[in-house]
């Protein structure tokens, strides 16, 4: 099968659809960071997005596109996560009904906010139950459009917008450490870091206990593993997507991994130090950053942070352990 890849050209729409929708989010800097690290580091502040992640980028980009017969029958999507809470907002600015599969035993604060920006919760099961399979057939039931988290090009042309922005605001890179679960993010950041800052290396980051990212980008070819565990949730993807492989595997520089001690440390840090609330998942740019042993002495660096939804408790849990 062939597939259409979005290009920069994708990107620079999907800025145009979000204008105005999306935050225009803060790329900060911190001198402690910079004194570590020998290195000049520009964080793109993404848990300070609608929602709290850069998913709220792709979501609201996809059914920007939508056809009015489309946003008139609504969009279902699968998603104990961020994707959820992105997809039921943007149906909500947009006047289109919204259908969220959750698993039966997803928090009750990730059920009750995606109820709460007014998306049609249904539960299933997680252990009998396919969400695939239950997506699809709900959605020819109900003629219904599948919006998926990462493995769509409106989605990962809307998730670029955050580096195109960064490039835009603080000129070229040596660097980016960019967060990946499926790769959506991951494939956007490559194609808005290829047309404006074509040196810049570019590095996605997963979680240690996941690496199928990395084994997929070193092989050649979409390796499938099982959940892993890690406190990183949004990056508990068991393969990356066809498209996201396709400009991943052309425009990345190397798949990294970071430890959960390592992403405990980089959240400690930016409570301390910058004041923020980043989420496991969204410090793994950082924590590479910091441990992956790139030569970034003296070299300026991106760090997209992607989220900052943690709930609070798990948040004190986690930096007291
Ligand atoms: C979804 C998510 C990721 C991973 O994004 P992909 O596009 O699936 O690679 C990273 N960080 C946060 C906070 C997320 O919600």
């Amino acid at each position: 099968m062939m597939l259409t890849l979005p290009t920069y050209d994708d990107v620079i729409a999907a800025a145009l659809r979000l204008e105005g929708q999306a935050h225009r989010t803060p790329v900060l800097q911190s001198r402690t960071a910079d004194d570590r690290l020998g290195a000049r580091v520009f964080f793109k502040c993404e848990n300070f997005q609608c929602t709290g992640a850069f998913k709220f980028r792709g979501a609201f980009n996809a059914l920007s596109k939508f056809s009015p017969a489309q946003r008139h029958a609504g969009v279902i999507t699968f998603s104990s996560g961020n994707h959820a809470q992105a997809i039921a907002l943007s149906a909500r600015m947009l006047g289109i009904p919204a259908t969220i599969l959750m698993p039966l035993d997803a928090p009750q604060a990730k059920l009750d906010a995606t109820r709460g920006y007014g998306g049609e919760v249904i539960l299933f099961d997680r252990f009998q139950q396919d969400r695939e399979a239950l997506t699809r057939a709900l959605a020819e039931q109900r003629g219904l459009t599948l919006i998926p988290p990462y493995d769509h090009p409106d989605v990962m042309a809307g998730q670029g917008t955050a580096a195109k922005e960064l490039f835009e605001e603080v000129g070229e890179l040596d660097y980016l450490f960019v967060p990946l679960g499926g790769g959506g993010l991951l494939s956007g950041s490559a194609l808005a870091a290829r047309a404006l800052s074509p040196k810049c290396q570019v590095y996605g980051v997963e979680p240690e206990a996941g690496n199928d990212g990395q084994q997929s980008f070193r092989s050649g070819q979409i390796v499938h593993i099982a959940t892993p565990q890690t406190i990183a949730d949004g990056a508990q993807t068991q393969h990356l997507g066809q498209y996201t492989f396709g400009v991943i595997r052309r425009d990345v520089d190397d798949v990294l991994t970071a430890s959960d001690a390592q992403l405990v440390e980089a959240m400690r840090f930016f409570a301390e130090r910058m004041k923020m609330v980043v989420e496991p998942t969204g410090c793994l740019g950082f924590a590479a950053a910091c441990h992956a042993g790139v030569p970034i002495d003296g070299k300026r660096v991106g760090v997209i942070l992607s989220g900052g939804n943690v709930d609070l408790q798990r948040f004190a849990e986690l930096l007291a352990s």
